[in-house]
């Protein structure tokens, strides 16, 4: 056992077994040793890599979006541009650099980056500092953001949120524990079973089917969908997961780009679950929002002009065109993060449909 996982076996100990998100909270976020709070585990040299690590006209084309968004509700004087969960701040950089092309939009804007990661924010204070507008950052997302019209973007975010797991038994719906067994931590059922609000779509479980929920994200989403719809403006959340899905365990850790023991090494290994956009859209009408989606991520990037854009990009850098052309492939083919990857778009509810919906 890693330090972490000793820690962790030392407050089963003490106070009895931990739900699942209590104990990716605590793998992920540890101050001392949490897979967030400690390192970047981002890039090619990290655990996994992302799409505004892949290329750049990922964040350009999110940039691009919350522009036109801005000027179809009237270009207002003040807007507030939010990133939750910025990684090394390459998605933002390359957000506001494509945004210059309107002075306006840059004039009017106020960047907050919602992030817990006190390594990550160092590395995005570091990555924005010729930004040229002024960010601020937060630990988490708080009811001091419902001022002024709020354009969100969070891309792997959501994922990074913990995640309930209940396991269909004799005995009912029983939620999955991590516990101690043989001196290791290990999953085992709480013994009594819960009542459950299981979506009806989901169709009948069968004996050891897996339900997941994340109220940390359905919270997030209701609170986001309160301030669009009270103030304007729109949020556009890209993760993988899935939409009206069935049953199934997403949890998964992952170290050094390879899947790995979940209980095995905490703060070692990035954990994350797969999205469930219904609930996510769901929260969001309970905010009083509209959505729209969600859409896969390649038909979005398509829709927003990504061909275009690479072909400039190709045109100016012949040299690495095919690198170039390469990473646009990763992002929209439907075998790598075209399909698996998705957006949800969340507007006010009078609004028509966002660009790439
Ligand atoms: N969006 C970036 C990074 C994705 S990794 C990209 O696409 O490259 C997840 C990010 O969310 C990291 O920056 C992590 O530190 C942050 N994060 C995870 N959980 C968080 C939480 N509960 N509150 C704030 N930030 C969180």
């Amino acid at each position: 056992m890693n330090s972490l996982a000793e820690r962790i076996a030392r407050l089963i100990a003490a106070q009895g077994p931990l739900s699942v998100a209590q104990f990716m909270t605590m793998a992920l976020h540890d101050p001392q040793s949490g897979t967030y709070a400690s390192r970047d585990p981002l890039g090619t040299r990290g655990d996994f890599i992302t799409a505004p690590e892949i290329s750049q006209v990922f964040g350009e084309l999110l940039g691009l979006w919350c522009v036109q968004l801005w000027r179809d509700q009237g270009a207002a004087k003040k807007i507030r541009l939010m990133e939750l969960g910025p990684g090394r701040g390459t998605l933002m950089a390359d957000a506001l650099r494509a945004a210059k092309l309107d002075p306006k939009f840059l004039a009017a804007v106020e960047v907050v980056l919602v992030e817990a990661s006190p390594a990550l924010q160092a590395v995005q204070r570091e990555r924005l500092k010729d930004s040229g507008v002024s960010i601020r950052w937060l630990e988490r997302f708080d009811d001091s953001l419902s001022d002024r019209p709020l354009l969100l973007l969070a891309n792997e975010f959501f994922d990074a949120l913990p995640i309930r797991q209940f396991v269909h038994a004799a005995r009912g719906w029983c939620e999955r524990m991590v516990t101690i067994e043989n001196g290791q931590l290990a999953f085992a059922l709480a013994p009594s079973a819960s009542a459950l609000d299981i979506p009806a779509s989901r169709g009948k479980p069968e004996d050891g089917a897996v339900f997941e929920t994340s109220p940390a994200a359905s919270a997030l989403t209701e609170e986001i969908a309160r301030i669009i719809e009270a103030r304007g403006g729109g949020a556009l959340i890209v993760d993988y997961g899935y939409d009206n899905g069935t049953f199934g365990d997403t949890l998964q850790a992952v170290r050094d780009h390879r899947f790995t023991e979940i209980l095995a090494e905490p703060g070692d290994a990035d954990l994350s679950a797969h999205v469930d956009f219904t609930a996510l859209a769901a929260a969001a009408s309970r905010g009083g929002a509209k959505t729209f989606g969600p859409v896969a991520q390649g038909a979005l990037l398509e829709k927003l002009g990504v061909t275009a854009r690479s072909a400039q990009l190709q045109r100016a850098n012949a040299k690495s065109a095919a690198d170039i052309g390469a990473a646009i492939h990763r992002l929209v083919d439907p075998d790598k993060m075209g399909t698996l990857f998705k957006a949800l778009a969340i507007l006010p509810a009078g609004a028509a449909a966002p660009p790439g919906f």
